[in-house]
């Protein structure tokens, strides 16, 4: 089954600096006004059917508005679901308050865990803490890049994750438009197993000539308000569907074979957009 989504950043900036961020630091800025939000909600409420809504950024707790304006009026003026991908930094107090203005609209909460900034004990009983105040139904998850030769490490987060309770989802460390090279493929598999699909790892794999639903019932929105169809169509210069802060999306007429080699991003495979691959298979 398709979940319509559209993954918003909601944020260029972040108040982190990791080193391996796939988005380079003179990128990583700014953030739309809150007038340019109000016209991407308006846009967003006149998508047909119920979509999700994915709040990415940078960071999206970091926009001063997330929680004042962003996350309310999607919750009051779109009939949508929302989803969150965060480097869970923000205050027990905002976390709170984000629990609450979700109640019953909240479908996944992804929490990024980077060791730079947070140690894995807090942050594992962070996550623990906030799984309580969730409705059952909430899918919570915390991500982490799995740096190359760091791979021991990342099981022992897993650990302390799991030991919690939490779900954790390795991500491979991407660079440029490829993944990089892990010397050491038996301490890969350890962490990513032998055979994961889009729920069980990031990848990256390719999709290419599978027909994929990107620009019909999924796109992306950066933070200038461009909508693209899928991230790595942007990164192409290739399918912009318009602009949501003024209200202007002219899909695809139909879903189409995928023309690239990469796709980064398991978000169109796990909401079943591409054929064979994920719920829909
Ligand atoms: S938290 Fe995410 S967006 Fe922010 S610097 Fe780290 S990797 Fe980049
Ligand atoms: S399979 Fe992935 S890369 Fe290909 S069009 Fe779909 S979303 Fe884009």
């Amino acid at each position: 089954m398709r979940t319509p989504t559209v993954e918003w950043q909601v944020a260029g900036a972040c108040n982190y600096d990791c080193t391996y961020c796939i988005q380079s630091a003179r990128y990583r800025r700014g953030r739309p006004a809150a007038d340019q939000v109000r016209g991407a909600i308006q846009t967003f409420a006149g998508l047909p059917g119920t979509w999700e809504i994915k709040c990415s950024g940078g960071e999206a707790f970091a926009h001063p508005l997330f929680l004042d304006l962003i996350v309310p009026e999607l919750v009051a003026r779109t009939p949508h679901r929302l989803s969150v991908l965060t480097n869970f930094s923000s205050s027990h107090r905002d976390l709170m308050r984000f629990a609450a203005l979700t109640r019953g609209r909240l479908a996944v909460f992804s929490a990024s865990l980077h060791l730079e900034f947070v140690t894995a004990d807090d942050f594992a009983e962070k996550a623990a803490w906030f799984v309580s105040l969730l409705d059952p139904g909430v899918a919570f998850v915390v991500n982490q890049v799995v740096l190359p030769g760091r791979e021991a490490e990342a099981l022992r987060c897993r650990d302390a994750l799991e030991a919690r309770g939490v779900r954790w989802f390795p991500q491979l460390f991407k660079t440029g438009g490829g993944v990089a090279d892990y010397p050491d493929e038996a301490a890969l598999r350890a962490v990513i197993g032998d055979a994961p699909g889009p729920r069980e790892a990031n990848l990256a794999p390719s999709y290419q000539g599978r027909t994929c639903h990107a620009g019909v019932e999924y796109f992306t929105v950066d933070k200038d308000g461009e909508a693209w169809a899928c991230r790595t169509a942007k990164r192409h210069g290739e399918g912009r569907l318009g602009n949501v802060f003024d209200g202007h999306l002219a899909f695809f007429a139909a879903a189409a074979p995928c023309p690239y080699t990469i796709c980064p991003c398991t978000v169109p495979a796990n909401r079943g957009m591409i054929a064979g691959i994920g719920p829909a298979a």
